[in-house]
């Protein structure tokens, strides 16, 4: 692999810089979590889009650049080494628009992606239920066959920014007698304003309300808003996570930068003496290297044709506990004061506490190692 980047990609990267230095908002959004802070974010995915900057990797016909994953990797150093918001639209661009490309219908595509793109349209993930987390094959609610579509029944929970997104994209139960409870499941998009959705924010200790548990009622989905073959649902969802475990839900620059937060404020706030905070220091910049060069491994990987496969478990594993212990150190220098000299780091602690559950829990991801990349013997369950 060749780590030296061409001219063209270092035009790249300065044009991304300049871009963004121009204009990053100067202060912090209101947390997208809220009401107002969803607004405020969903203005932000529109400034990206209007200058093509919010999906690099898309074709340009969808509101893209048609950027190879080099580019996308370059953008987001620049991106959050700017001190850019985080991205609101980030469950459809990283997981039903990599469906919709490999699955969906050319009709799909032209009508979902581009409003997906400029932020008109916030996708919720409605995957997860009460009874189907990491045993998501037992989910139970379903979908009927009816004039021209289906009838959706049933309830899904746990959606992030459901309480304020527009559309959502889930499996459901369409053959209950298929023989295998991961077989008669089948992929839909529904509109949350639908007849028969009730959308209910979950309490947060916080206060804040967009997570949400999502009823369903009787919603009708037209034949247009199914993607693939009816029954395929678990084979297509499935090829979707590898890329948000392993590649896109956290890019390395989200952590390169949060590193070089976490040593300006060593610099600004450690004892020199200590040593043991010193250490964590450093090794969280290390760790935010060696995340860098392993997904730049995996993007290098995809580009020769390759696929990512269950490697992405060891990424997700990685980041996840990574990003807690930095918040950790992060928290451990700023002693007393961690509550309220820099609410980022607070908020950002309490956020990665929740790294080990969602996008698969970290006992899971755990499982498909042992067994698929270590050949261990299948434990029981
Ligand atoms: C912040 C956050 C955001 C989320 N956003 C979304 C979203 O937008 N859309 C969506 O659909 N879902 C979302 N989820 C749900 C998430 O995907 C699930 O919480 C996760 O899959 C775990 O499922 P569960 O909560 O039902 O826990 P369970 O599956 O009940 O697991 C409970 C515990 O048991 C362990 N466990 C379970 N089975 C095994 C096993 N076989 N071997 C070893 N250990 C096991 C788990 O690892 C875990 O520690 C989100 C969750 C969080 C925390």
């Amino acid at each position: 692999m060749d780590l030296d980047l061409s001219p063209d990609e270092r035009a790249f990267r300065a044009e991304a810089r300049a871009w963004l230095a121009e204009h990053v908002p100067a202060g912090p959004l209101p947390s997208l979590e809220t009401e107002e802070g969803f607004a405020a974010h969903r203005a932000w995915e529109a400034r990206l889009a209007a200058d093509r900057w919010s999906v690099i990797s898309w074709p340009e016909r969808y509101g893209g650049r048609g950027a190879d994953l080099v580019r996308w990797l370059l953008f987001e150093e620049e991106y959050y080494a700017a001190g850019a918001p985080g991205r609101v639209a980030q469950n459809g661009i990283h997981l039903l628009a990599p469906t919709l490309f490999d699955h969906g219908t050319e009709e799909q595509r032209a009508r979902v992606l581009p409003s997906m793109a400029s932020g008109e349209v916030i996708w919720a993930q409605a995957w997860s239920e009460p009874e189907a987390g990491s045993d998501l094959a037992s989910l139970r609610s379903r979908a009927v066959r009816t004039d021209g579509g289906w009838l959706l029944n049933g309830l899904k929970t746990w959606s992030s920014r459901a309480a304020f997104a527009d559309r959502a994209f889930g499996i459901f139960r369409t053959d209950p007698a298929a023989p295998r409870p991961h077989q008669g499941l089948t992929y839909m998009m529904f509109d949350l304003s639908a007849s028969g959705v009730t959308v209910r924010p979950i309490g947060r200790l916080d206060g804040r309300p967009a997570f949400a548990e999502l009823f369903l009622d009787d919603v009708f989905v037209p034949d247009a808003d199914v993607i693939g073959e009816p029954g395929a649902g678990w084979r297509i969802a499935m090829a979707a996570t590898g890329n948000e475990r392993g590649l896109t839900l956290r890019s390395p620059g989200r952590f390169l930068a949060a590193a070089d937060r976490l040593v300006q404020q060593w610099h600004a706030s450690a004892p020199a003496a200590d040593t043991a905070l010193r250490d964590r220091v450093a090794d969280a910049v290390i760790g935010a290297r060696a995340y860098q060069l392993f997904t730049w491994a995996s993007a290098a990987r995809c580009a020769a044709g390759g696929r990512i496969g269950a490697e992405s478990s060891l990424n997700k594993v990685f980041w996840s506990e990574y990003d807690i212990a930095l918040h950790e150190t992060a928290l451990d220098l700023l002693g007393t004061d961690g509550e309220l000299a820099d609410g980022a780091w607070s908020e950002g602690y309490v956020f990665s506490l929740a790294g080990p559950l969602y996008a698969g829990t970290n006992e899971i991801q755990r499982d498909i190692i042992a067994e698929r990349l270590l050949g261990l013997p299948k434990g029981r369950r």
